[in-house]
This record gives structure tokens, sequence and C-alpha cells, in this order.
């Protein structure tokens, strides 16, 4: 089967064709800096350089007929037509109650996906725009959509519930959800594969980091606590998300700075907090490294929050599993950033978590771990889109 797997982004839309009979990736790319200055599309068809155009792209629907157009047309083209196509697999970012595995795109399952965006303000409606746009241009190919909440959704109980009014969970299931699920799941079955064990035999924590960032336990191949919760808010400071903080501050800002309207709040905490307000500089962690080794106090402060919370995290997973085997980092600043890393871990030897750091210094997928480590710590590049590839195969082969 030829899969297209689409990820939009906030600003972004990854995407790769699929075979996957032969397991080759016919083309992949990226759309960057859609609805923003700057618009930029990379192409990169099998076996060819990468093709670069600086491309204007107000929404992500542009993007996407910008990416069949190179996939089809003049010596960027790895298929003749669209109807080569057998399925398009969407991330998608929130699935709520509703969904605990990938499903078949249907009008149902459109509206699910509209009816969650007010807890994936910054995701869902891109999810969305990029399964309307592909339906606009392809016509009824089957559409699978594979959701970051899935794989979050064997926690336990204790794990998920918030010590809140227990009518919110009965009437509106508020409770924590997870994202990131599809690369949680995809790097812990890996390092499985690494170690050359058993999924059911490790205690896994899996650091994703990158603009938006969560850890995850993972206790024997299941998830059992995440950090990110009813929407992405939660958890570790993130690009421009707070993360975790004391919810009587939102009341606090609020009335000092004469804002009535919640959303405006919520917008403050997703949009422009963060390292982002920490540094007051950049969401992007290669500018902030720029800043702090050009003397930025700030940006250090921003990098110290970041690291300080994944460290804690690591410990507080750790314990909740009553052990833990391998760290995994990955995703933008987890695979690239050798300094994260390195911080991030610093203070944890008395847990047996110590990284070599000429090895730490290499790329791709790497045990970092020290002569005398106890603790695997692993680096392994995440795949997203082969999990989503896999996933949509199953189900339109099952049609
Ligand atoms: P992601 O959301 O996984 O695409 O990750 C995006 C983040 O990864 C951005 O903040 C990038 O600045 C960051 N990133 C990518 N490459 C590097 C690098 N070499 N060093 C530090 N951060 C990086």
């Amino acid at each position: 089967m030829k899969i297209l797997v689409i990820n939009a982004g906030s600003s972004s839309l990854k995407y790769q064709l699929f075979n996957t009979e032969s397991g080759a990736i016919l083309a992949k790319g990226l759309c960057e800096r859609i609805g923003i200055p700057g618009g930029h599309v990379k192409h990169t068809p099998a076996g060819k350089d990468t093709y670069e155009e600086d491309f204007a792209m107000e929404s992500h629907a542009d993007g996407i007929r910008r990416v069949i157009e190179l996939m089809t047309t003049g010596s960027t083209a790895v298929i003749s037509s669209m109807s080569e196509i057998d399925a398009v697999g969407h991330r998608v970012l929130h699935g709520g109650a509703e969904f605990s595995g990938s499903v078949l795109v249907t009008p149902e399952v459109k509206d699910a996906i509209k009816r969650c965006i007010p807890l994936g303000p910054l995701h869902n409606p891109a999810n969305l725009t990029g399964i309307l746009a592909c339906e606009e241009a392809m016509g009824d190919i089957p559409q699978v959509a594979v959701f970051d909440t899935a794989f979050h959704q064997t926690m336990p109980d204790y794990a998920f519930m918030y010590a809140i009014p227990y009518e919110y969970y009965e009437k509106y299931a508020i409770r924590k959800y997870g994202f990131h699920g599809t690369s949680h799941r995809y790097v812990s079955a890996k390092a499985a594969e690494f170690l050359g064990k058993k999924p059911e035999e490790l205690k896994v924590v899996t650091c994703h980091l990158g603009n938006g960032s969560s850890i995850c336990a993972v206790d024997g191949g299941k998830c059992v606590d995440t950090s990110m919760g009813l929407t992405p808010l939660e958890g570790l400071p993130m690009g421009t998300r707070s993360g975790n903080l004391d919810p009587a501050v939102l009341e606090f800002v609020m009335k000092n700075e004469g804002i009535t309207d919640i959303s405006e709040m919520l917008t403050i905490l997703n949009k422009k907090s963060g390292v982002l307000a920490l540094s007051g500089i950049s969401s992007d962690f290669r500018d902030l490294f720029a800043a702090r080794d050009q003397g930025s106090e700030r940006a250090k402060l921003a990098l110290d929050c970041f690291t300080y919370s994944i460290k804690k995290y690591i410990g507080s997973y750790a314990a909740a599993m009553g052990g833990v085997d391998c760290v995994v980092f990955t995703a933008g600043v987890g695979e690239n950033n050798a300094s994260i890393r390195s911080d991030a871990v610093k203070g944890l030897e008395f847990m047996g978590i110590k990284i070599d750091e000429a090895k730490n210094n290499t790329r791709g997928t790497v045990d970092i771990t020290a002569a005398d480590g106890k603790v695997k710590v692993l680096v392994i590049p995440t795949d997203e889109e082969f999990v989503i590839a896999s996933d949509t195969e199953e189900i339109v082969k099952a049609l």
C-alpha cells in the first residue's frame, strides 16, 4: 500500500509517503512557517536531493496542495498520479474520551475532532484542516486518524484523576489524557528492541522534548503515567506553554491585569508562556542556546527551568514504577541537544543514571550510558509517521 502520512502542527506540516510493502519512504518533507512570514517547503524524493523553495502558505490547505503538486509533477515527482495513494493517515492531537485507538475518518469522527478543539486549541484545528484539505484534493480516499491521546488510555485511575469534585469527571470526563502517545509508544518499543528485551520486561521513562514536550512512564510496554493532562498545557514548561503552575495564579493575574475573559488567560498560558516567556527571547531552543552562550541570564533561566523539570519527572516516574531500567530522549530537542540531556540527568547518579559525555555528543539511535551507569540512557529518533502509516494500513486492509 502507498500511504501518505500527514502531521499538521500549529505552524508546520510534516509528511511522508510510505510504500508499506517494501517499507520504503518514497518522499518526505516539511512545510514550515505556515500562516507567518517566511513560508518554506522542503521536499525530499527518495534517492534524490532535497528540493527547497520559499513558498508563502496562508493555511495548511495551501501546504497540502503544494505537497501534492510536488509529489506528482516535474523532477520532484515520486508517483504519476494521486490515484496511486491508497490511504492517508493523520496525526490528530486530542481524541478526548471518545477514542482509545486509531479510527477511519467518518463525518462522526470529524465532528468528534471538532468537539475536542477546546482541549487541543493549538493542534486540533490544524489536524482537521489537514483532513479537510486532503478530502478536497483527493476525493473519497480512506483517511485514518491516529490520536496522540490513545497510548495513554492504559493509565490507572489514580494517575489520571484530578482531585477536584468527582462530578466533573462524571459529567465532562475531565481527567488527564496525555499526548505525544504515538511517539512514546514508538520509542519505548524501540528501546526494548535496542536492548534485546521484551517490552514487558522493562520500566522506561520516555522524554519527548520538542516545541511541545512530555514525559511518559512506560511499565511493561504500557503507559502508567504521563506529564501532559486534559490538554497539552500540563507538565513541563514548553516552547510557549507554561506547563504546571498553581491554578490560583490565574485569578491573581486576571485581577491585576484586568483580564476578564478566561480564554484570553488560556491563550497567554498556551502561546505566550513557557521558555518564550522565561527568556523573553524565543520559543525556539536553538535561539535560546545561542542567547545563553552570548551571556543572556534569562535564556539560561529558561533552559535551567526546562532541565530541572525534566529531572523531577524522571525521578518521580522512577518512584511511580518502583524503578527504572531505561531513560529515552527523543524529538527535536531530545534528539539533537546533548547539553539538555546532560543537564537533565545531572544529579541523578544516585539512581544509577549516568551518561558518557563523549557518547552523548553523537547522533542517531545511540546508547549514551556511562560505563558505570546502571540505568540505560538512550537517544532514539522518534518516528510518529511510521506508527501512523502502520495503523492506517491495518485499518484500511480490514475495510
Ligand atoms: P519538535 O517539536 O520535535 O519538532 O522540536 C522543535 C524544537 O527542537 C525547536 O525548539 C528547535 O529549536 C529544537 N531543535 C531542533 N534542533 C535542535 C538542536 N540542534 N539543538 C537544540 N534544539 C534543537
